[in-house]
């Protein structure tokens, strides 16, 4: 029996969520794809200079 683990943080995957573990990781492996983050190593992604969304509300103060 082989356990899946989530790709993004490694704990056994949910099945609602498959190939994650929960809707996070999801988003958060969709948000990489997106931006390209794949190739930024221990940067918060979050605060990734690679960002393109200039519409992005969270961006606004
Ligand atoms: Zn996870």
């Amino acid at each position: 029996v082989s356990v899946a683990t989530c790709p993004i943080c490694g704990k056994p995957t949910d099945a609602k969520f498959r190939p994650f573990c929960s809707a996070r990781c999801a988003d958060v492996d969709l948000h990489r794809w997106l931006t390209g983050g794949y190739s930024i190593a221990g940067e918060d992604e979050e605060e990734g200079e690679g960002r393109v969304s200039p519409n992005d509300p969270d961006e606004t103060v």
